[in-house]
């Protein structure tokens, strides 16, 4: 807690869809937060507003051109900073109480590591760095005391529902939408395009987890966040799709009882709580009205029309490194995709044809988690190439 009694806090991603909805919810509550920093990739015009708005005395972005952009507008008492290692500084930002990660990708992990070793408490959006380096990360907050408060909406439900029942829970059921294509047949999936896959039925999102819905490799990775942040095996946690997106996912206990976590979809809602947390604040939602909504339905999902969410299962049971070997070669594939040099369905082709190749490592340090993400970028890379050579 800082001199004035305000809660210190740091966005990495501010100009994302989780970074502006955090704005959002410290603007509403300025009595009570101070933005002390931001960081995003080079949006350098809606970073002007932000910086304009709330006068954080610390920017950073990672693009040369945002940086020399941003260096002649800056109001006195704002700084101004380049590239990752300065990204982590800001996740060490002294009077800093909580830093929320909200990159998308595995970019997140060095930050979070450091925002941990520097004792701030983390809201964790960035389900990336959960993925491709948990068990580093769940160690490093175990040794140092730091609490990693979820922002996803699944895992913030669960953990509300936890409540420190730990002890006795059965199984986690996280909840899915089922995304965009949910009953498509594997024939129309070969007509998928960008713009269709960008219409999610439900959320608002970045393009990266938007596509990660369409394919729900977005549930893999959340399956893979959950076994970290909450303890439990994979064969504890089940998917389950639900496509009113009203119940943001379960927890069923030893004696049989079900916990669910309703509410409506606002992803302002998760991000407040993590960041008033244990406190609970005034909804910055519209409320929900169940009778509206009549029924909740509940299914099975498609397996074998959305192959990702068996990967990321088998890739969260092998461990070691094959999570952060699955979820750059996913980050590459998405970013092709987006780009139209690859198809959708070549999306899980890629990261299957990646995670074949790997051989099985420890992830026991920083280093070999990023030399196998390294390496997973650069093979994706080759076979989609090599996919794009054969279509022409
Ligand atoms: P967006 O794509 O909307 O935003 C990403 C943010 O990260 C932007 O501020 C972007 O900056 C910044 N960024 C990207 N790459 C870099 C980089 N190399 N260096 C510095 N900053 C970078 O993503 P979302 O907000 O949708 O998602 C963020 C994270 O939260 C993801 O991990 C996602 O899985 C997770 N999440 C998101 C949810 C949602 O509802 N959106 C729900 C649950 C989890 P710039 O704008 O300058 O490019
Ligand atoms: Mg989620």
């Amino acid at each position: 807690m800082r001199s004035d009694g305000k809660t210190g806090v740091v966005v990495l991603g501010s100009t994302g869809s989780i970074g502006r909805q955090a704005l959002d919810v410290i603007d509403k509550y300025r009595d009570r937060f101070s933005l002390l920093g931001i960081a995003a990739y080079n949006e350098a015009a809606l970073l002007q507003e932000q910086i304009a708005k709330f006068q954080p005395r610390m920017v950073n972005v990672t693009d040369q051109r945002a940086y020399m952009a941003l260096k002649a507008g800056l109001p006195a008492g704002t700084g101004l900073s380049l590239g990752m290692e300065a990204m982590c500084e800001l996740a060490a930002w002294p009077e800093a109480d909580i830093v929320l990660v909200a990159v998308s990708g595995a970019i997140g992990i060095e930050p979070t590591l450091t925002a941990i070793a520097a004792g701030k408490r983390v809201a964790l959006a960035n389900k990336e760095t959960l993925v491709a380096a948990g068990d580093l990360v769940m160690h490093r907050a175990a040794r140092e005391g730091v609490m990693i408060l979820p922002v996803d909406s699944e895992h913030s439900a669960i953990f509300q529902c936890l409540a420190g029942e730990e002890a006795h829970l059965h199984k986690i059921w996280l909840t899915a939408s089922g995304g965009p294509f949910r009953g498509y047949s594997p024939q129309q999936m070969r007509n998928v395009t960008v713009a269709m896959t960008l219409k999610h039925p439900t959320w608002m999102m970045g393009p990266k987890i938007t596509v990660d819905s369409a394919t729900l490799m977005n549930k893999g990775l959340e399956v893979i966040e959950a076994h970290h942040l909450f303890k439990v095996d994979y064969d504890s946690i089940e998917v389950v799709v639900h496509r009113e997106s009203v119940v943001h996912s379960l927890v069923e206990f030893t004696d049989g009882s079900f916990l669910g976590h309703l509410g409506p979809h606002d992803m302002r809602i998760p991000i407040q709580y993590a960041l008033t947390y244990p406190e609970r604040m005034e909804s910055p939602a519209v409320g929900l009205d169940l009778t509206a909504l009549g029924a909740l339905h509940f299914e099975k999902p498609d397996r074998a029309s959305f192959p990702a969410l068996d990967l990321a299962y088998q890739a969260g049971k092998a461990g070691g490194t094959m999570p952060a070997v699955m979820n750059a070669a996913n980050e590459v594939a998405v970013s092709a995709f987006l780009a139209q040099q690859l198809s959708f369905m070549g999306i899980v082709d890629v990261v299957t044809a990646v995670m074949e190749k790997q051989h099985q490592k420890a992830a026991s340090d920083l280093e070999t988690i990023l030399a196998a993400d390294r390496w997973a970028r650069k093979e994706s890379e080759m076979i989609i190439q090599q996919l794009a050579a054969k279509r022409v």
